[in-house]
């Protein structure tokens, strides 16, 4: 099922039907749902019996085999430490289809690949060389297409370049400028909007989440990442991470970033990047955009650092952001922050 802020873009897409090209880019910010959109689509695309609204319904032979992930005609690629979703209701899909043993706590899915791998483009290569098993529509998502490694994407992208016929590649990403160019010349790009708030503000509190507006707001106004956020079990060590942030020239990071090491490395990046965006903000507008319950903390130390080093700080939080997906010492890498961030403030 599509979330309720995505009819509009649901809407929009829909003038693609008469001409469907053969490869789609999606884009826009991270837990807005774009996979979910994306499967919707593939669904509506393969369905027998669309609805009036597009939309796939969920009873025929095609949405049932879609639903089971046992669609002939359908591939999701992403890489195998995807975590699983799980969904309780029978009509929503249930992608990416990883192995439900592997826990996204434990050690063996800590070892699993993080990228889009050589094998599964050749994998998908020899699905695209067979014809279709019901002689109509085939259809890839590949999400994250930024997860493509460098030799993943060459292979695919000599599949984009002589598109096989009657199949519809769905790329799903959150950061287009990772993914190289050649690949995102052969795709129609297709920004997916960000949620308006009053929509997203409904969903959040039929999830019982106790201050969905705060939580909101620390998502940047993605609706998805907001309730990854009230359900984190990192909570606890984030508010530890914010106190110690909130103090400045005190913080100490060498007493937590032993701590920190157990926390997967984007998550502490985000926390740490929309803290500094928030210093920053508070010494432009006055105002923090992310961590609204810290304003105060957030403007007593603000007057304490010149603006052009916190901006530098924030640069140097989104270069090593960038690179958050590779194999580094945690602990060096939190250290190496946390002293720069404390270097910022003068006086005591
Ligand atoms: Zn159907």
């Amino acid at each position: 099922m599509l979330y309720p802020w995505q009819y509009d873009d649901w809407e929009r897409i829909q003038v693609l039907r008469e001409y469907w090209i053969h490869a789609l880019l999606l884009y826009g910010p991270t837990g807005i749902g774009k996979t979910n959109f994306a499967c919707e689509l593939a669904q509506s695309l393969l369905c027998d019996r669309p609805r009036a609204d597009a939309c796939a319904c969920g009873g025929c032979l095609a949405c049932t085999w879609f639903l089971q992930r046992t669609h002939p005609d359908f591939r999701f690629i992403c890489p195998e430490n995807t975590p699983l979703k799980v969904s309780t209701d029978k009509n929503s899909n249930n992608y990416p289809p990883i192995d439900t043993a592997v826990s996204a706590n434990s050690k063996k899915f800590k070892s699993l690949s993080k990228e889009i791998k050589i094998e599964q483009i050749r994998e998908l290569l020899d699905f695209c060389g067979i014809s279709s098993h019901r002689g109509a529509r085939r259809i890839v998502i590949l999400s994250p297409a930024e997860a493509l490694n460098m030799v993943a994407a060459n292979a695919l992208l000599k599949t984009l370049e002589e598109p096989p016929s009657g199949v519809l590649f769905l790329l799903v990403s959150t950061d287009v400028k990772r993914l190289p160019l050649t690949i995102v010349s052969r795709c129609r790009q297709w920004p997916l909007a960000m949620p308006n708030v009053e929509s997203a503000l409904a969903w959040l509190g039929s999830k019982s989440i106790t201050d969905p507006a705060l939580t909101l707001a620390e998502a940047g106004g993605a609706p998805l990442a907001a309730l990854t956020i009230a359900r984190d079990g990192y909570a606890p060590l984030k508010q530890c991470i914010l106190e110690q942030l909130s103090s400045g020239k005190n913080c100490a990071p060498f007493s937590f970033c032993e701590t920190l090491q157990t926390a997967p490395m984007p998550l502490v990046l985000g926390w740490l990047q929309r803290w500094v965006y928030d210093l920053l903000a508070t010494q432009m507008s006055g105002e923090p955009r992310y961590f609204l319950s810290h304003r105060n903390a957030l403007k007593n130390i603000s007057q304490n650092a010149a603006p052009f080093r916190v901006a530098q700080c924030l640069k140097r939080i989104t270069q090593q952001r960038a690179v958050e997906q590779h194999s580094l010492n945690n602990r060096l890498v939190f250290e190496g922050l946390f002293i720069h961030y404390r270097g910022l403030f003068r006086g005591k």
